[in-house]
């Protein structure tokens, strides 16, 4: 990404910058101000592309999604059906490399039918255009549960229990490369822990059973109250796609021996 526009989309989501001046005059790439820790050590490298076992065709996959998209739009599993305005799947194309889990949708999204709408929904479109991502073309957007759960309160387990199979569906149709968990609830949830987020962040973890590489930052609705904290997301990130470079990398490297 050109350094100007990367600068434009750190200053959206709030990352000041440091740009180091040369003899000469301003360096051509600005860099994050180091007034925080240094990110936490990385203390797993990224694991090796995970071999795809499923082949699924093109009409194959559309008829599976479209199954999903009913299926939770009628579902009655857990007592959230009573309560919400509908069920959300998720937004983005269906082969993205990218997808970005967050805990429930919120009462936005539930007015909608689409996950990370609104002010968290803006600060995550631009914490993804930082590192070159965009919603529309390669990433997908879903969340752990699929309905809202009353006045926002934490999912309950039973609940987690009974609609985590969707977005296993989902993985396992989207195929990633990476897996990005936004937010505690989202990451001890697909990774079975009640770790801390602070523990989780900085390292690649595997979801589900094709072990995608999984990376945890913090939720932008958080980050909105806690812009402290943006840096360490803006750390994340540009982990998350170092791991992803790694990853493609590594594949095409693959390919070509
Ligand atoms: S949260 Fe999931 S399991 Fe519960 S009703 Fe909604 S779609 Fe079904």
């Amino acid at each position: 990404m050109l350094p100007e526009r990367r600068r434009r989309y750190l200053e959206t989501i709030g990352i000041d910058l440091w740009v180091r001046r040369g003899r000469g005059g301003p360096a051509a790439t600005p860099t994050v101000a180091p007034t925080e820790a240094p990110a936490p050590a990385r203390s797993e490298p990224p694991a090796a592309e995970p071999r795809r076992t499923t082949v699924v065709t093109s009409g194959e996959a559309a008829t599976q999604w479209q199954q999903l998209l009913e299926e939770v739009r009628r579902c009655t599993l857990c007592p959230l059906h009573a309560t919400r305005t509908q069920g959300v799947l998720g937004v983005g194309p269906r082969r993205a490399d990218w997808p970005v889990i967050g805990e429930a949708p919120g009462a936005e999204e539930d007015r909608r039918g689409e996950p990370f709408v609104g002010a968290a929904g803006q600060l995550l479109d631009a914490m993804l255009r930082a590192i070159g991502l965009d919603r529309h073309t390669n990433v997908y957007i879903a969340n752990v549960l699929k309905s809202r759960p009353p006045n926002n309160r934490d999912p309950r387990p039973e609940e987690v229990e009974a609609c985590l199979p969707y977005l296993v569906r989902q993985i396992a149709l989207l195929q990633p490369k990476i897996m990005l968990a936004v937010g505690r609830i989202a990451a001890q949830n697909l990774l079975g822990t009640d770790a801390p987020l602070g523990r989780l962040r900085g390292r690649v973890h595997h979801f589900g059973e094709r072990q995608t590489p999984l990376v945890v930052t913090y939720h932008p609705a958080y980050l909105l109250r806690t812009p402290g904290d943006k840096r360490k997301a803006w750390e994340d990130l540009k982990f998350a796609r170092s791991v992803y470079q790694q990853l493609t990398q590594g594949a095409a490297d693959g390919n070509r021996s």
